[in-house]
């Protein structure tokens, strides 16, 4: 089975000047395991196509399936415990929370699923897994670097276990190599089982996928 099918997923952005059409009639499958590369020029609706996937976004026209469910017959509520069950996402510009601590950002997620807090040490196993010291968990996101940022964001993103990770220009904001580490990290997620779909305009980070798609004018050439 597919984790994501999309049947000819448009989005217009209705405007006063008239109509964006960001997508354009695109159909896309993806397999568990994957690991795809999303690239095309500013503005060709990378991102549009990534928030759609995670449901961040709904389609003006056509279907989108996740873990084959049309998530279109699913209310609010029903597709917000499905997104969370199944999906974590991660930005460019991390998106922690600048008032929570490194500790508290990662188990925010948590919280907001099982309504208690996390007894059994998983975000700090995780915050270890990403190589972040122990100290740094009482920090501040503003206290770290972008490569730490980016990791705690990483781990927040695991902490309910999703199968798909979305990343939109994760290293964007990073050094190359500090960027480098990062992949490294995402390509053993990937390994570990994790489907990823990343956003990236540089070549260089798009060898880490196993698939390069190319957007252009909102469709997938
Ligand atoms: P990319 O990520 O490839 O740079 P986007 O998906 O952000 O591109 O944008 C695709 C097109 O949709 C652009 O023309 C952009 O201006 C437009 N767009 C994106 N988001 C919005 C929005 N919220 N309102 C209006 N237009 C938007
Ligand atoms: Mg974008």
């Amino acid at each position: 089975m597919h984790v994501i099918q999309l049947e000819g997923v448009s989005r217009i952005y209705r405007m006063t000047f008239g109509d964006v059409v960001a997508l354009n009639n695109v159909s896309l499958s993806i397999e568990e395991g994957d690991f795809i590369a999303i690239m095309g020029p500013s503005g060709s609706g990378k991102s549009t196509l990534l928030n759609m996937i995670g449901s961040l976004d709904v389609p003006t026209k056509g279907r989108l399936y996740i873990n084959g469910t049309d998530v279109s017959r699913l209310s609010d509520d029903q597709l917000t415990d499905l997104r969370r069950d199944t999906i974590g996402f991660i930005f460019q510009q991390f998106n922690l929370i600048p008032l929570l601590t490194v500790r508290e950002n990662v188990e925010y997620p948590y919280i907001l699923k099982y309504r208690k807090k996390d007894t059994e040490g998983r975000c700090d196993e995780l915050i270890r897994q990403m190589g972040l010291t122990e100290s740094l968990s009482h920090h501040k996101p503003n206290e770290l670097s972008g490569g730490q940022q980016q990791r705690v964001a990483i781990a927040r993103a695991l902490v309910n276990d999703p199968k798909i990770l979305l990343c939109d220009e994760p290293t964007g904001n990073l050094d190359s190599k500090t960027g480098l580490q990062v992949m490294e990290l995402l390509k053993s997620l990937n390994e570990q089982g994790k489907t990823i779909i990343m956003v990236t305009h540089d070549n260089h980070i798009a060898e880490y996928s196993k698939r390069i798609i190319t957007i252009a004018d909102g469709e997938i050439q």
